[in-house]
């Protein structure tokens, strides 16, 4: 707290990153792809390291935008790109969810940077919360109200569950809400899930958030983006370009270029991450853990018989990082990132040795 700071500094809550420690550490706490960025990601930054870095880089990440464009069978004008999905999510709560004090909806337990981005915007919000299963409940999001909610926003497949909604859902909770943006945050996407980019055809109402943190190996680059209707995109563009024209540097806008365009390193090293988290998940249960399921490039496991804190705090003496949430209802899970296979081993060597202690 500080004399100096502007009346409303003091009543933000930051959002709590994962650790990122200094020290050599396995490292399963934050979503970090296993392997790292496709070798043509090197090659295009390096003949990106010039003289030429004096000059801005395109505002609008043109040939980026145009190759994600393609890539998803939408209009260039239907992609925003931001300085990381967080950047991307921080101008659709300010461009679409300020809305005469309607209120936003959203899951109780979701990412919690929404909750942090309500607090900086003064977005109210009502929570909703998620079933026993710790699935999404769609009637939560489609009955009537006494006033119609600003919008709707969720993580799909959910972090930190790794549960997922079906299209055929996403398309219900749309349909029911014609006035309201329906920003559906797909972080994890391409672990195995459905894209509600499918649904834009039918819904000018839905906006669907992706990064490349995640599945491109890129978290270091930040890099993300926005699909949506022209619209809706035009909108946030009049937000970007009133705050920072350049959110993406040149060499983020080259890395992410190359990464997207390696379809084959894409889905090899996808699929590899899958696998792995399917023999992780029957290791872990082997161990007496309940594991979620998941389609996402981590599990969500809690162990019936031992406390998940102390677990956390085990793994951490052996210089394994997972992460563990201390908010109600989730506070006996840990969320664990899938490694490459050795890594997984030497997670699932540590667990045995701390569950037969
Ligand atoms: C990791 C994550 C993000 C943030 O991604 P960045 O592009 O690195 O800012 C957003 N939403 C969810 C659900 C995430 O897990």
């Amino acid at each position: 707290m500080s004399r100096f700071w502007s009346d409303h500094i003091h009543a933000l809550e930051p959002y709590v990153p994962g650790e990122q420690p200094q020290q050599k550490m396995l490292k399963l706490n934050t979503n970090e792809h296993a392997y790292g960025p496709s070798p043509k990601v090197f090659e295009a930054i390096a003949a990106k390291n010039n003289a030429d870095l004096r000059l801005y880089p395109s505002a609008d990440s043109t040939d980026l935008r145009q190759a994600i464009a393609a890539l998803h069978q939408v209009q260039p004008q239907q992609v925003f790109l931001g300085n990381g999905s967080d950047e991307v999510l921080a101008h659709i709560f300010n461009t679409l969810f300020l809305r005469d004090g309607r209120p936003l909806l959203m899951p109780d337990i979701t990412y919690s940077f929404y909750k942090t981005y309500c607090t900086y915007f003064n977005v109210p919000y009502e929570l909703q919360a998620l079933a026993e299963d710790f699935s999404i409940c769609i009637e939560d999001y489609t009955r009537e109200r006494a006033i119609t909610p600003a919008a709707i926003i969720f993580a799909n497949p959910n972090a930190p569950t790794g549960r997922t909604l079906s299209l055929e859902q996403i398309a219900t909770i749309a349909a029911a809400n014609p006035d309201a943006a329906v920003v559906v945050d797909e972080a994890y996407v391409d672990f195995g899930a459905e894209s509600a980019i499918a649904l834009l055809g039918r819904f000018d109402n839905i906006v669907v958030v992706h990064t490349l943190s995640k599945s491109y190996a890129l978290a270091g680059m930040r890099v993300g983006y926005a699909i949506a209707s022209s619209e809706i995109v035009a909108g946030l563009q009049r937000v970007k370009d009133s705050f920072n024209s350049y959110p993406l540097d040149s060499l983020a806008q080259t890395a992410a270029l190359a990464a997207v365009q390696d379809r084959a390193y894409f889905d090899e090293k996808r699929l590899a991450i899958i696998a792995s988290r399917d023999k992780l998940t029957k290791d872990l249960q082997a161990l007496g853990f309940q594991v979620l399921p998941s389609k996402t490039n981590f599990v969500f496991a809690t162990h019936p018989q031992v406390d998940a804190a102390q677990l956390h705090q085990q793994l951490r003496t052996r210089q394994i990082l997972v992460r563990h949430f201390t908010q109600k209802r989730i506070e006996q899970f840990l969320r664990i990132t899938i490694g490459t296979p050795e890594q997984c081993a030497t997670l699932i060597e540590a667990m045995r040795e701390i569950l037969s202690a």
